[in-house]
């Protein structure tokens, strides 16, 4: 069973969690027969401030789906449960579990969608979800690589269990879906691109420098964590 770790969850973003959860949450968790919930399954009809909490988890995520990193709203995201409730039912009203992702269905050509509508109640790599004390923002494209087709990969020098987990993680949110690939490459990183093609040879080696000190700052820039790991890899940040 994976632990809970207060630091952070490292997903494809690495999100910063409070070191304990906010006051209102467990009144946010409350019932109308005021019940304190530990069953988001059996209680979720009844628990009438969870939007309060989705509000909660939407800025402490910058406004970024969890595993996809695109932008999400209220109106289009979901709570989801990093370990997912069918699995302990103990972690459903837990704050550290807690995430809210895009509820984004477009089918594939493969008939996959992504996200949480992929993984349903998949079981997924503790590791990485749970970050360890180590873990940080700036440290998360230590996992993950990205291509400029705007997929994106396990890193090939990780320990073995490690890759098997990041390998994974892809595989059961279904994070190379084609729409996502292509919102990577056309809307995000070919504007960026065509300015890199407009500079004068002189100010290109300071391009990506900025560049990435720029998506770094900006915490809720869409598919951000794709982009530093492309941009990463080219001014030697792995
Ligand atoms: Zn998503």
């Amino acid at each position: 069973m994976a632990k809970i770790n207060e630091s952070g969850i490292t997903t494809m973003q690495y999100i910063e969690k409070h070191t304990t959860p906010p006051k209102d949450w467990d009144k946010w968790f409350t019932t109308a027969n005021g019940v304190k919930s530990f069953d988001y399954k059996k209680d979720y009809q009844s628990l009438t401030n969870l939007k309060l909490a989705k509000i909660f988890l939407l800025d402490e995520q910058h406004g970024l789906c969890a595993y996809c990193q695109q932008i999400i709203s209220l109106e289009n995201s979901s709570i989801e449960h990093v370990t997912p409730k069918e699995h302990n039912v103990n972690l459903s009203t837990n704050y550290f579990n807690l995430v809210v992702v895009c509820k984004t269905q477009i089918k594939d050509n493969d008939g996959k969608v992504h996200c949480d509508k992929q993984r349903l109640s998949s079981l997924m790599s503790p590791i990485i979800f749970y970050g360890n004390a180590e873990a940080n923002d700036s440290k998360t494209n230590t996992y993950f690589g990205a291509y400029a087709d705007g997929s994106v990969f396990a890193k090939s020098n990780l320990d073995e269990q490690t890759k098997k987990q990041a390998e994974a993680f892809i595989e059961v949110l279904n994070l190379n879906h084609t729409q996502l690939k292509e919102t990577r490459a056309k809307e995000v990183l070919d504007g960026i691109n065509a300015i890199f093609m407009s500079l004068p040879q002189n100010q290109k080696k300071a391009f990506w420098k900025n560049q990435y000190e720029r998506i770094l700052q900006n915490k809720s820039y869409p598919f951000r964590q794709f982009l530093l790991s492309y941009i990463g890899s080219k001014i030697g940040i792995n």
